[in-house]
């Protein structure tokens, strides 16, 4: 089934006990397209970079089978740039810059080939933006599923509010739930939310997993693999979010059974995208070292009957 993937493409720096890096390659969709790659082969991006941005990322996920025909390459401008701090726990962050650059003026424009896609992954990016480009398809897809951040909830609730009413899927963290419904609980949070459009929200927690809820009162709770060493979290929920969709996609379904499978196949990607700086070991794993971690998670979380 075709997946089309839209969200920032972008220079990210980023602050760790551990150290820190000067610009590097980063972004909502370059995580998600990489994530997805390993599940899909017909995978299309939307999105826009500047002048500035690095050549190699474009060809290695044109080399990975990405089509890259929706994304613009604005002469003379720059690319977005976010610079985050992790606290001493890796599990909460500062963003210290915020320069949207091309994002600020994005005007998605969807090639004629990508205008009917069966699966929709709407990354972190203006709401506006993900409306236009919900607006622009020629059908409405099997699925779409979106993420968002506080950054946005913050300066744009309105349109964030009118896109929520055309999604699926909305997967968020913690804080921004809490944020987005005014509740504390995460459980009155999610029955809130679920008002507000989607019909499914998951909640990331970090290290302590995901929760999935739907209508009906269905609940679903996926752990993170624990980990040794955490070296950066930037990118963990856009993968997850790639690995999720990618999944669904894979296998042409969009029930709740299928998307517990999904929440797994997410945290397992999810669970590289951390062991290094950057995109540099998600672009790296092949489906045996994914199929390696799945079997940790089957293990993680055996139940007796
Ligand atoms: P995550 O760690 O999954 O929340 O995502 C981190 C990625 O989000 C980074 O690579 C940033 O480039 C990107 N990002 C940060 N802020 C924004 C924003 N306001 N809009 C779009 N993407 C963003």
């Amino acid at each position: 089934m075709s997946l089309l993937v839209i969200g920032s493409v972008a220079f990210d720096a980023i602050d760790t006990p551990f150290g820190s890096t000067g610009k590097i390659v980063g972004g909502a969709a370059s995580y998600i397209a990489l994530a997805t790659t390993l599940l899909n082969d017909k995978i299309g991006l939307v999105a826009v970079v500047g002048e500035d941005f690095d050549g190699n990322f474009i060809e290695t996920l044109k080399s990975r089978g990405v089509d890259m025909a929706g994304l613009q390459i604005k002469k003379g401008e720059k690319s977005f740039f976010w610079h985050g701090k992790y606290h001493v726990d890796m599990n909460s962050r500062d963003t210290l810059v915020t320069e949207l650059n091309v994002l600020g003026t994005f005007d998605p424009i969807i090639p004629e080939s990508w205008k009917e896609p069966d699966y929709v992954m709407l990354g972190n990016l203006s709401p506006q933006v993900q409306l236009t480009t919900l607006n622009r398809l020629r059908k409405k897809p099997k699925l779409v599923v979106m993420d968002t951040m506080n950054f946005w909830m913050d300066i744009g609730l309105q349109d964030l509010k009118e896109v929520l009413k055309k999604v699926d899927v909305l997967t968020i963290n913690d804080e921004e739930a809490r944020q987005l419904s005014g509740e504390y609980s995460l459980v009155k949070a999610a029955r809130s939310i679920l008002t507000m459009g989607p019909q499914t929200l998951i909640i990331k927690k970090g290290e302590h997993g995901a929760l999935m809820f739907a209508e009906k009162e269905q609940t679903f709770f996926c752990p993170a693999l624990p980990l040794e060493e955490v070296f950066d979290p930037t990118g963990a929920g856009d993968t997850f979010a790639g690995g999720f969709i990618g999944y669904l996609a894979s296998k042409g379904r969009t029930d709740f059974e299928c998307m517990k499978t999904a929440i797994v196949y997410g945290s397992a990607l999810a669970s590289f995208c951390v062991e290094q700086f950057g995109t540099t070991k998600l672009a790296s794993i092949t489906l045996d070292d994914l199929n390696i971690r799945l079997a940790q998670f089957r293990e993680l979380m055996f139940l007796p009957e």
